[in-house]
């Protein structure tokens, strides 16, 4: 026997028992989308690699080493895309959707980032991700917000997420301030962690991110971004959090908060939980008026965010707040016991979808004993099996039997049967 083929190390596939958790969590997103008036947009999931190297910085973790990369048949150099941004401005300015006009779209889709795969980090993953284009002033990013807020609402999440936010100034306010930065971490080269010594110069902000205690005890005296913020960033922030405040969101300011990729500027966030261990953020974004022009386009101010659905998922899991009705994926279960029945099963569960609108029937299909139909049918997690035998089908009439009461079992006409399902279900 010849070796069995498996997946590649961190990329899963999604199996049926998890599907409904998944379909809950993207069908609750997209009525939440659709609430405010968002759009969607499909990107390509290979893009040219030169597309996030200009985007996304040189130095960031994401293109210094997670990035797949190869060459096409044609040499020329592709990337799965690693995250959505970059894909979702390359092609809303190739179709001139950027032109005197705003845009609140949204996506979803899987990105793909060679890192090391535990638990809540994969090397595919699945975002949704939302960006918006055109708007300069401080309530767009409050919407953002406010959409991801209601979202948790929506989902019981409330309780489990924490906001932090924080703002990095302009661009030139971001230089002069990692000037500074530099210049005091420099005096302390020798006490922080590799990892660090490194950034210092490369990625000096992401020193900030540092886990490591020598390098967090030497940042507690370092000079610290909001000293070094211009006006227009502070007014902005200003406005946000007063939006925020009105609306009853609330948040933990973090100065330490710059995020990994370079285009971000003004306002960063994230939703954070404790529950799950390292990979605790399950939501992040910010505004990044600068991207557009960085890649060709006129200036445009930008905000965006994106959520890792893997994360949600297991958060959703690991606290049970998934409400047991997504779990049931089928109502009724058609039994077909006896010569014909196959057929006239198939026709009388076509019959209850036309008359019981939105009636989920599993029908038995190839045949076996009424003892094995039935257990098939209280596996399937339906509340009724319908008993189709012979003597029904003569009939015309069909058992019921209520799986989840012990005993209760009815039989109706069958032209009454969808009238019955309906006021036992629905009513
Ligand atoms: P992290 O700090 O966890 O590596 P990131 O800053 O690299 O996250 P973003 O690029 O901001 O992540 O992506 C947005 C969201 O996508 C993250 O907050 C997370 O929920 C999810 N995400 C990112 N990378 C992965 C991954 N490898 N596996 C699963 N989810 C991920
Ligand atoms: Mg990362």
């Amino acid at each position: 026997m010849s070796k069995k083929i498996q997946a590649i190390r961190g990329m899963n596939d999604l199996l049926p028992e998890q599907s409904p958790v998944w379909q809950y969590l993207e069908g609750t997103v997209k009525e939440v989308l659709a609430s405010f008036g968002y759009d969607e947009i499909r990107m390509p999931i290979v893009e040219q690699t030169a597309l996030f190297k200009r985007s996304i910085g040189e130095v960031t973790d994401i293109v210094e080493k997670e990035m797949y990369t190869f060459e096409d048949r044609n040499g020329d150099s592709l990337t799965l895309r690693p995250e959505g941004t970059a894909s979702c401005v390359r092609a809303c300015e190739e179709h001139g959707l950027l032109y005197n006009q705003t845009q609140r779209l949204w996506y979803t889709g899987p990105m793909f980032r060679h890192e090391r795969p535990q638990k809540g980090r994969y090397r595919q993953f699945h975002q949704i991700g939302v960006e918006t284009f055109g708007i300069a002033s401080a309530d767009i990013d409050a919407e953002v917000i406010l959409l991801t807020a209601r979202l948790w609402a929506m989902l019981g999440l409330t309780d489990a997420v924490t906001l932090q936010l924080n703002t990095l100034g302009s661009n030139d306010a971001r230089a002069r301030y990692r000037d500074a930065l530099v210049e005091y971490l420099t005096q302390h080269l020798d006490q922080l962690d590799e990892d660090s010594q490194r950034r210092l110069h490369s990625n000096p902000l992401r020193v900030l991110d540092s886990k490591d205690a020598n390098t967090q005890a030497i940042l507690a005296n370092a000079p610290q971004l909001h000293d070094y913020l211009d006006d227009d960033s502070r007014e902005h922030f200003a406005r946000l959090r007063s939006i925020l405040d009105a609306a009853g969101v609330s948040y933990e300011i973090n100065q330490r908060l710059v995020r990994g990729l370079d285009y971000y500027c003004k306002t960063v966030f994230e939703w954070v939980t404790d529950k799950l261990g390292a990979q605790g953020t399950v939501c992040a974004g910010g505004r990044y008026d600068g991207l557009v022009e960085q890649l060709g386009g006129k200036p445009t101010p930008a905000v965006g965010f994106a959520m890792g659905v893997e994360r949600l998922v297991l958060l959703l899991e690991t606290l049970e707040r998934i409400p047991s009705a997504v779990l049931h994926t089928v109502d009724v279960y058609l039994c077909a016991v006896g010569d014909g029945t196959d057929q006239a099963a198939l026709l009388l569960a076509n019959q209850l979808r036309d008359e019981a609108l939105g009636l989920r029937v599993l029908t038995h299909c190839g045949g076996g004993s009424f003892k094995s139909q039935l257990k098939k049918a209280d596996k399937s997690g339906a509340r009724f099996a319908l008993i189709l035998g012979d003597s029904e089908l003569s009939a015309g009439t069909i058992v019921i039997k209520d799986l989840r009461v012990d005993g209760e079992q009815v039989t109706l006409a069958q032209a009454d049967v969808a009238a019955w399902l309906n006021e036992q279900l629905y009513s």
